[in-house]
């Protein structure tokens, strides 16, 4: 695989990882949480228990389990692998439509914050500390921004 090739992959695994962040970096947000964003742990939504490493694969982990907790059996809110989904499927397209630009990886990341936003108006926010916690999610975001331009910039001086 050439260079160039390696870099798109990079930069879609990113949108994978950001697609299994938004169960926390969004669902947080919602009304009825009261976890901080900042906190990456996942916990099964009833039992509490922590989900063990390997089953925090976004999507994947959903399938091998088949939607339940593997402590207390209970299921895993479907509405998180749509996210996770949705999430990935978003702004993977939105970065080929524009080729892995930087200029598409930004309309990548405003789409990412535009679904936020949808699912916050949906929902409703959370009922304490909202402002804060939503402050703190887009500028975790942020980084994540950074390092996707900065391979979208190294993928176009290579290709130049
Ligand atoms: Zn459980």
């Amino acid at each position: 695989m050439d260079k160039t090739n390696l870099i798109r992959v990079a930069i879609c695994l990113t949108y994978y990882h950001i697609g299994g962040l938004a169960t926390t970096n969004i669902e947080r947000l919602l009304k009825g949480s009261n976890m901080s964003v900042t906190n990456s742990k996942c916990f099964c939504p009833v039992c509490k228990k922590r989900i063990k490493c390997f089953f925090q694969l976004p999507i994947i982990s959903y399938i091998i389990c088949r939607g339940k907790c593997l402590e207390c059996s209970s299921k895993i809110p479907v509405k998180s692998l749509v996210l996770e989904i949705t999430v990935f499927a978003v702004m993977t397209v939105t970065s080929i439509l524009f080729d892995f630009s930087p200029v598409g990886v930004l309309i990548s990341f405003t789409a990412y914050e535009i679904i936020k936003i949808i699912c916050i108006v949906i929902n409703g926010k959370r009922e304490n500390g909202f402002a804060k916690e939503y402050v703190i999610s887009v500028l975790l975001m942020f980084i994540f921004f950074i390092m996707t331009e900065f391979m979208a910039l190294l993928l176009y001086s290579i290709k130049s």
